[in-house]
């Protein structure tokens, strides 16, 4: 399985074709002040074109709907905090257990805030980063000791990602529930992404064509000198930026405007 599977099936298919695509490190650079991140030229409006012309495009990323809403626009899908909120249309829906936990959330970003410094901490108010990208050992090893303490003491769930590290309500909630859900009867499905984060999304593509609910999927990964070892076990392709992502995208724009 993999691109040409899927470039095959968008043919075919495009109404039953859904791309999901990450945000940080798939669509964009990685910089160093998360807040000043944008897709690459070109993205935005290849992907409404798309989400125009076949069955599903969606975002999905940890960062919130708020965030991904600068550059994405309906009939563009997005899914926000890793599965915890999705945005259809002019609807936003947020998972109930997220928003049990926004008192302790708030308090968390506060603490954090004061101890790491506001530069550091991205708070996406049902869940928050700690960067530590450059940063010397020491401050690593406090942010990393931080967040054990906090999860232990709260019971919010502690998850490393690149250069950082997120505390999250406890919910099993990932982004391979987000794309089971977004698929809606799709048959043909791609998955672009960087992080540990993705790696639910990628399995999920890989179990739902196992178990015959997609005829053909692939699932694409933006490499870097960051990137966790079991991300490559679960690509069918990978590639190294994401201009080269946004290149896939018009191929695949191309394929569904010519069937
Ligand atoms: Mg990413």
């Amino acid at each position: 399985m993999g691109l040409d599977d899927v470039l095959h099936a968008l043919r075919a298919d495009p109404a039953r074709a859904a791309v999901f695509s990450d945000l940080d490190g798939t669509l964009s650079l990685i910089v160093d002040d998360p807040d000043t991140v944008v897709p690459v030229d070109g993205a935005p409006q290849c992907l409404t074109a798309l989400a125009e012309t076949i069955g599903t495009v969606a975002i999905v990323s940890g960062r919130p709907v708020a965030f991904l809403e600068r550059f994405f626009a309906p009939p563009i899908e997005l899914s926000g905090l890793y599965g915890l909120e999705h945005r259809t249309g002019d609807r936003l829906l947020v998972d109930s257990t997220a928003i049990e936990w926004l008192p302790v959330m708030s308090t968390v970003a506060n603490d954090a805030r004061v101890v790491f410094g506001t530069e550091a901490v991205e708070d996406k108010q049902y869940s928050i980063t700690v960067h530590y990208r450059g940063a010397d050992e020491p401050f690593v090893a406090d942010v990393l000791a931080w967040a054990d303490t906090v999860a232990a003491e709260t019971g919010l769930d502690a998850r490393s990602a690149k250069m950082s590290v997120e505390l999250h309500p406890p919910t099993s909630r990932s982004k391979g529930d987000a794309v089971e859900d977004l698929l809606t009867g799709a048959t043909s499905a791609v998955y672009f992404g960087d992080d540990t984060g993705d790696l639910p999304a990628f399995t999920r593509l890989a179990e739902l064509h196992a178990a015959g609910s997609l005829d053909a999927y692939a699932v694409v990964l933006v490499r870097s000198h960051e990137t966790d070892a079991e991300l490559h076990e679960h690509a069918t392709d990978v590639v190294d930026t994401p201009e080269e992502v946004l290149q896939i995208l018009q191929s695949m724009l191309d394929a569904a405007s010519s069937s």
